[in-house]
């Protein structure tokens, strides 16, 4: 029995769970009931891997960053999620739905989106599959990630603007919910990380969970050992981190170290510091951290980054963290931009400000020049160039 795994009603000790509406009841455990037959099956999995092959890119490379393995003395590799068709590792999780969702039926695909990736990854995995889809995004990030909702119309996706709440991330993921609720039957949801009720965060980690099998692969290749001693990620809803350790739950030879986004200080009252600040609550169908008030309003999260800008974490995060599994730290905006342009100036490679936030732990750490570090790269920077173009002094 793995002792980091949920149990067959989605809880990470006391973190997870489905609590949704008794309309939805049905919709969700048909899903539990399938998606592991599914997902394990022969001809899904032949599937899904041409498809990582092919359309994606896969096996992403393992890069060892010499500089800046110099630099934080150690041997630091990294995981190049930012070099995966649309930029991120969103993709693999979207491939994966929209299979399952195929072969359950489904004929309508609605998602939620931030700052457009995973909206995205949703819309161009259902160009590819001739799918109708329906992509919830606050109206604050439509007019902020202008890219991203031309992206999704060029690629036929329905973007709907939320004008309810802060305009955001939850206000968008409400709205998705409530979509759902009126088309239980037909619809299918695409979540975007390890968030929701049981089995989303199970079935998205086991999605993403082909980054850490490849970690296996490569570092075997490049060290002549299959696991590191560190590995690093940052964490909105959790989905690159719970793919780059997976597979590494369970063995304490690998320390595991994950970064969410402080924003201007996790004391600040502006911050999306969900593991630091947050309480237990029930948010979008998950018993997990949440920051909220006293009497459980959600409280706007804040981060530069609208990808780690979200008001609560994965059941898995919270309970590796509670555990001790995982050490969380806290990154601040002037720290993930710092790093943004530290990488892009030693290795030539611009990072997403999400991934900044893992970068941004390795000054923090303290290595053994042999130690063995892996470090995931979410996404690219292209879509944060407006944000670094204001602050060019990133490198000092
Ligand atoms: C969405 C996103 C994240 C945050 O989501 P997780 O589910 O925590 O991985 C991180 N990096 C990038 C590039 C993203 O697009």
């Amino acid at each position: 029995m793995d002792r980091h795994n949920t149990d067959t009603n989605g809880f990470y000790g006391e973190f997870g769970g489905a609590y949704v509406p008794e309309i939805l009841y049905k919709t969700v455990e048909d899903l539990r009931k399938s998606y592991l037959d599914i997902i394990e099956s022969d001809d899904f999995r032949r599937e899904y891997h041409a498809l990582l092959r092919d359309y994606v890119g896969r096996p992403s490379p393992l890069y060892l960053a010499r500089r800046m393995s110099q630099r934080y003395g150690c041997r630091l590799y990294l995981k190049r999620e930012d070099l995966n068709h649309t930029g991120a590792h969103k993709i693999n999780n979207a491939i994966g739905q929209i299979l399952l969702a195929k072969r359950m039926g489904k004929r309508r695909i609605i998602a939620e989106t931030g700052a457009g990736q995973h909206g995205v990854a949703t819309a161009t995995v259902c160009a590819l599959m001739d799918m109708p889809c329906r992509v919830y995004m606050g109206a604050t990030d439509v007019a902020r990630q202008h890219v991203n909702v031309e992206r999704m119309r060029m690629l036929g996706a329905e973007v709907y603007p939320v004008e309810s709440g802060n305009k955001t991330l939850k206000d968008a993921t409400n709205e998705a919910i409530r979509d759902w609720c009126c088309h239980p039957a037909d619809t299918f949801y695409i979540i975007g990380s390890t968030v929701g009720p049981h089995p989303y965060p199970d079935l998205v980690a086991r999605l993403q969970s082909v980054i850490s099998a490849e970690i296996k692969e490569q570092l075997m290749q490049h060290e002549g050992r299959d696991y590191p001693d560190y590995l690093m990620a940052c964490v909105g809803g959790g989905s690159n981190a719970a793919g780059t350790i997976y597979h590494y739950l369970d063995d304490e030879r690998v320390s595991i170290v994950l970064g969410e986004a402080g924003g201007m200080g996790i004391d600040s009252g502006k911050t999306a510091a969900t593991i630091h600040c947050g309480t237990l609550g029930i948010i979008h169908g998950a018993r997990t951290l949440v920051m909220q008030t006293e009497d459980g309003q959600i409280t706007e999260p804040y981060s530069i980054s609208a990808g780690l800008d979200y008001p609560g974490i994965g059941p898995l995060h919270a309970h590796l963290a509670s555990c001790g599994r995982a050490t969380v730290m806290a990154i601040n905006d002037d720290e993930a931009l710092k790093a943004a342009f530290e990488l892009t100036r030693l290795e030539g490679i611009i990072p997403a400000l999400e991934s900044a936030h893992a970068l941004a732990m390795l000054p923090k750490m303290a290595f053994k020049p042999d130690d063995v570090v892996v470090l995931t790269v979410s996404g690219r920077g292209d879509k944060d160039l407006a944000t670094y173009l204001q602050y060019p002094n990133g490198l000092r």
